[in-house]
C-alpha cells in the first residue's frame, strides 16, 4: 500500500528517537539557568587570565598611584602572578566540574539514551565539552586579549574575593609549583656552552648586519671559556720590555717612542722578568734628578700559556691589574696578555687612542678571497678575519701561535721570498722576509 518498508523503518526510528526525550519540569529549567550562569562565570574567569597577563608595563605604571579600588586590586593581584594564576585555575576548575555534574544530571533526567548509547556519548561528552570550550574559554579569551584593561578592572574585585575564599588551596598550589619550578631550574642549568653557541648560530641564520654583529659577540662569549692565553697573547718578540739596568734618560726616550702604559722589566734577558713598570708611577718623578726608577717596579703577575682567558679575566678583576706575563712550561717568557686582549676576544678589535690606524692594521683585504697579513698576526685572529673555524689549523700548527710559525710548521724549513705553501684550499705566499724572520704573507682562498 502507501507506506513502503524503508519509509516504515525511518518513521519507526524517528519515533524511537523522540522516545528518548523524557517529560521535564521546572527544576530542570533551573538546572539550565544555572549552567548558563556558570558558563558566564567560567568565561569571565578564563578571560581574566588573559586580561591580567597581557596588561602592559605602561598601564601598570599609569595606575601605580591611582586611588581607584579596582586599580589597587589589579596591582596587588599582578604583584603575585603565581597566586593570581592559582586563584584563576582553582575557581575555573570548580565551575567546570559543577557544569559537568549539572549537565550529567540534566541529561539523565531529560533523556533516556539506553537504546542510543553513541548519541548519549555525543551529547554528554562531545557536545558539553565543546560548549564549555567555546563559551567558557575561547570566546572570552579572544575578547579579553583585545580589552585587557577594562576586563581586568571588571574582574579585579571578584578575583580578590575568590582569592580570600580559596586562600588555603591557593597556598598549597603555589608551594607545590615552586618545588617543581626549582627542580626544573636545576635541569635547565645543564645547557652546555656549545649547545648555547649552536642556538645562537641557528637563531641568527637569517638576520641583518647589526643583529649578526650582536650574534658574533654572543658567539664569542660562548667560546670564551675554551680559549687559552697562548692564543691571544702578544708574543715575546713583539713585547716592549726594558732591561733593569737602563739609565733613566734612555728609559724615558724609549717610553716616548713606544707609548705603552705598562712595561715588563727584565734582568739579563726576557726570561728573567723582574716586574712591571707603570708609566703613571713615573710621572711625578720626571723632574727629580736623583730618583731611582727601579724602586717603582711593581710585582709582575705570571700566568701559564694554557690558562683559560675567562679565568684570567676573573683574576684581573680580583687583583685589579691589566697585564700578565705569560710563561711557558720551562718558566721562560712567552709573551704578555692584557685586559684589552681579552676583551677583544668578545667584542672584536678595540682601537684606543694610541692604536695604529686601519691602513696600518696587521692585515689588508685585497678582494673577497685574498688578504695580506703581517706574519706575526695570531692564527686565532687569522681564522676570525678569513672566517674559518678557529680549530682549522690545529692539526698542523704544532706549538706555533702566529702565521709565521704556521708557515714554518707547514714548510718544515725557512721559506724564501715568493715561496708558495698550500694547506687544503688555502694558499700562502711569502711576500717579505727580514734576515731570518717572515714579515709579510699573502693568503688566498682557492
Ligand atoms: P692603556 O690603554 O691602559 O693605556 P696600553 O694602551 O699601553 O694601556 P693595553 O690597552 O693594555 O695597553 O693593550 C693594548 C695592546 O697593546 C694589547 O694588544 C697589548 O698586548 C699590547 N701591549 C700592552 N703593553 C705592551 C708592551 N709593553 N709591549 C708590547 N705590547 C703591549
Amino acid at each position: 500500500m502507501g507506506v513502503s518498508l524503508s519509509n516504515f523503518l525511518i518513521l519507526n526510528n524517528i519515533s524511537s528517537i523522540f522516545d528518548i526525550i523524557k517529560p521535564f519540569d521546572i527544576s530542570e529549567i533551573y538546572g539550565f539557568i544555572i549552567i548558563i550562569l556558570l558558563l558566564i562565570f567560567s568565561g569571565l574567569i578564563s578571560g581574566a587570565e588573559i586580561a591580567f597577563f597581557s596588561l602592559n608595563h605602561s598601564f601598570l605604571k599609569k595606575i601605580e598611584n591611582s586611588e581607584n579600588l579596582s586599580d589597587k586590586m589589579i596591582l596587588s593581584l599582578i604583584e603575585k602572578p603565581k597566586h593570581l594564576l592559582a586563584i584563576i585555575l582553582i575557581s575555573n576548575n570548580f565551575i567546570n566540574v559543577a557544569i559537568v555534574l549539572i549537565s550529567a544530571w540534566l541529561s539523565n533526567v531529560l533523556f533516556d539514551f539506553s537504546s542510543f548509547p553513541a548519541l548519549g556519548f555525543f551529547v554528554e561528552v562531545i557536545f558539553i565539552t565543546s560548549i564549555m570550550l567555546l563559551f567558557g574559554e575561547i570566546m572570552p579569551k579572544i575578547y579579553a586579549r583585545q580589552k585587557s584593561e577594562p576586563f581586568a578592572r571588571l574582574m579585579a574585585t571578584p578575583l580578590s574575593i575568590l582569592g580570600k575564599i580559596f586562600k588555603p588551596l591557593v597556598h598549597v598550589l603555589v608551594v607545590s609549583t615552586n618545588i617543581i619550578d626549582k627542580s626544573m631550574l636545576k635541569k635547565k642549568a645543564s645547557l652546555t656552552m656549545s649547545e648555547l653557541s649552536e642556538i645562537v648560530e641557528i637563531a641568527n641564520a637569517n638576520n641583518n648586519k647589526s643583529e649578526l654583529e650582536e650574534a658574533k659577540i654572543l658567539k664569542s662569549i660562548t667560546t670564551f671559556g675554551e680559549t687559552d692565553v697562548k692564543e691571544i697573547m702578544k708574543a715575546r718578540v713583539d713585547v716592549f720590555a726594558v732591561n733593569i739596568s737602563t739609565p733613566t734618560e734612555q728609559l724615558i726616550e724609549l717610553i716616548k717612542e713606544q707609548g705603552y702604559s705598562r712595561i715588563p722589566i727584565f734582568k739579563e734577558n726576557y726570561d728573567g722578568v723582574e716586574g712591571v713598570l707603570y708609566i703613571k708611577d713615573l710621572l711625578s718623578h720626571l723632574n727629580d734628578k736623583l730618583f731611582h726608577w727601579q724602586d717603582l717596579i711593581r710585582q709582575a703577575f705570571f700566568v701559564p700559556e694554557n690558562k683559560k682567558i675567562n679565568d684570567l679575566l676573573q683574576e684581573f678583576k680580583k687583583k685589579k691589574i691589566h697585564l700578565a706575563i705569560v710563561v711557558d712550561e720551562y718558566g721562560g717568557t712567552s709573551g704578555i696578555v692584557t685586559l684589552e686582549d681579552i676583551l677583544e676576544e668578545i667584542v672584536g678589535e678595540i682601537s684606543d687612542e694610541f692604536d695604529i690606524k686601519e691602513d696600518s692594521l696587521s692585515y689588508k683585504k685585497i678582494d673577497e678571497k685574498t688578504w695580506v697579513f703581517d706574519a706575526k698576526t695570531s692564527i686565532n685572529d687569522l681564522c676570525k678575519i678569513i672566517n674559518i673555524d678557529a680549530y682549522y689549523f690545529d692539526k698542523i700548527k704544532g706549538e706555533s701561535d702566529s702565521i709565521a710559525g704556521l708557515i714554518l710548521e707547514l714548510k718544515g724549513e725557512f721559506p724564501k721570498i715568493n715561496d708558495i705553501i698550500k694547506y687544503n684550499n688555502i694558499e700562502f705566499e711569502v711576500l717579505m722576509m727580514d734576515n731570518r724572520r717572515i714579515k709579510r704573507i699573502k693568503l688566498k682562498m682557492l
